[in-house]
């Protein structure tokens, strides 16, 4: 039997900074490179078709890259430790090499079954942690130096001129044939953002060279933030490119002097995104429940109408609904927003955080376990250790969208009313409604809540949940864990 290395990607479809395919490399064996579409993940609640599709395309991506090397990234359609099996009976795989996944219960418990598995057949397997998270950490001590660290470290970039590749066994392929599923992901959509390395690149630079002058004026406007952000979130998520390789870019950046202050707001959110990741890695726990167990007897009864309103921006609230309906069709939301939307269904429609999680979990192409939770938890105050902010919708359209422009783009039934009227269109006349074209009730819903009322009940809850004393014990043991008191140390 031919003996290889078997490089097994995941979430970190790249050529560059890939220490595992590095490594493997190095190794001198053959490499066989695979990623595998797993029906338990396709299938899990928080999967949505988008990510497959951006997936795919960041594939393809690699394999332009690869091919002027003879390589190609193997896809099969299967469960991993099956295809292990099949493999181990046709070749001598003397290692694996794979970067750690912070992930959901589904590949946590997979990555448990290989780890078994690849024991049993004495098959060493390299596991290489990334973006400065550290598996096995007790506590925060000492981790923004391991962080910082990390990011000013070496870019771990693969010797492709001396790699060689093999390609799969045809009775493999065939076995595990992933076209079906490829072909049913169907075409892209235009509207959301292309998968790959040279994408990520596309948006890394015109960010740096142009965007970012208005990154921290335009971050919490849901239209202008479209442009003036990175928009790195899914290059991230899907691992096309590196946090360590950003960083160092906009390290570079810095020394050319403009926007000083922005590329610090910047470089401040990739130490954010690795800082939540840490914490799930730390407390995977919070997939199913508050992190703040303390919290979690104060859930109200799920409301299956006003769910399934906030699901489809149908809520009444022009900006609420806005927001819904622009994430279904892109994939992508500012952060200000995404909070907003977690806080009317928390606060405002008093749902359990967890009944909106998935929906949410699908809708975002960035869709990241390690800061979708713990944001998603913070925003839902219960946590126990953040300040609670309850986002007037109201407020927060007039301030970050005061002439209605995203409004009018999302909810085109409300195209002509006014700026100035646009964000309680349930305040217009029967005359302006016919004037403006819009019948409240009819072609576009009545509120389905009443923001003062509710924003104050919630307010109260909130207050009096947090005095609870399981609530406060799980504070103390969440700071304990999860914070440190030297911050940027
Ligand atoms: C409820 C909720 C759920 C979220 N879920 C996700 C998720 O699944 N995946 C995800 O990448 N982000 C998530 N975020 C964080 C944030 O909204 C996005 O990272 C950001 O909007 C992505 O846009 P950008 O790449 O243009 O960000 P930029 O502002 O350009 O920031 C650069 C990078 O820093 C990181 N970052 C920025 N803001 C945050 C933040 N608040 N917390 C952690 N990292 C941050 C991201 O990796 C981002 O790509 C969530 C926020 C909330 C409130």
């Amino acid at each position: 039997m031919e003996k290889i290395s078997l490089v097994w990607l995941k979430r970190d479809l790249r050529c560059e900074d890939h220490e595992p395919l590095s490594e493997a490399i190095k190794s001198g064996l053959p490499i066989l490179l695979l990623f595998v579409f797993e029906p338990s993940l396709i299938a899990a609640p928080q999967s949505d078709s988008r990510h497959w599709r951006f997936v795919l395309q960041s594939i393809q991506d690699m394999n332009k890259t690869l091919f002027p090397f003879g390589g190609k990234v193997t896809t099969l359609f299967g469960e991993v430790p099956k295809i292990i099996e099949h493999l181990t009976e046709k070749y001598d795989i003397r290692s694996v090499y794979s970067h750690q996944e912070t992930g959901i219960k589904i590949t946590y418990d997979r990555d448990k079954f290989v780890s078994t598995l690849l024991k049993d057949k004495s098959i060493p397997w390299f596991e290489f942690s990334q973006q400065g998270v550290e598996r096995g950490r007790k506590n925060r001590e000492r981790w923004n130096n391991y962080w910082f660290a990390h990011v000013k470290s070496k870019i771990q970039n693969p010797d492709f001129l001396s790699a060689s590749f093999i390609q799969i066994e045809k009775s493999i392929e065939s076995k595990f044939d992933s076209k079906p599923f490829l072909k049913s992901l169907g075409s892209a959509n235009p509207l959301m953002q292309p998968g790959g390395t040279l994408n990520g690149k596309k948006y890394l630079e015109s960010f740096f060279k142009d965007r970012v002058k208005n990154y921290s004026r335009h971050i919490s406007k849901p239209e202008l933030s479209r442009r003036s952000c990175s928009r790195l979130s899914p290059y991230f998520a899907w691992g096309c490119l590196s946090i360590r390789q950003v960083f160092q870019h906009a390290e570079v950046e810095v020394t050319k002097g403009k926007n000083l202050q922005a590329i610090a707001n910047f470089q401040s959110r990739l130490h954010w995104h690795c800082h939540f990741i840490q914490k799930f890695e730390m407390e995977c726990s919070m997939e199913f429940g508050s992190i703040n167990r303390g919290f979690e007897k104060f859930q109200n009864k799920a409301n299956p109408i006003v769910i399934e309103a906030w699901e489809k921006g149908e809520t009444g609230i022009p900006i609420v609904d806005a927001c819904m309906r622009c994430l279904i069709q892109t994939g992508y939301l500012n952060f200000r927003m995404r909070a907003m939307l977690v806080s009317f269904l928390t606060h405002h429609l008093s749902q359990y955080w967890k009944v909106g999680s998935n929906h949410l979990a699908r809708m975002f192409l960035d869709f990241e376990p390690g800061i979708h939770y713990p944001q998603l938890q913070m925003q839902a105050g219960v946590t126990g250790i953040n300040t609670v902010r309850i986002y007037n919708p109201i407020k927060q359209s007039q301030d970050h969208d005061p002439d209605g422009i995203f409004i009018k783009k999302w909810v085109p039934e409300l195209s002509e009313i006014p700026s100035n009227l646009i964000h309680k269109p349930w305040e217009l006349s029967e005359m302006e409604q016919q004037l403006f074209r819009v019948k409240i009730g009819l072609n576009y819903p009545k509120p389905i809540v009443s923001i003062e009322m509710e924003g104050a009940l919630a307010r109260e809850s909130i207050w009096a949940a947090q005095k609870d004393p399981e609530v406060l014990k799980e504070a103390k043991r969440i700071l304990a864990k999860h914070t440190n008191s030297k911050r940027w140390s």
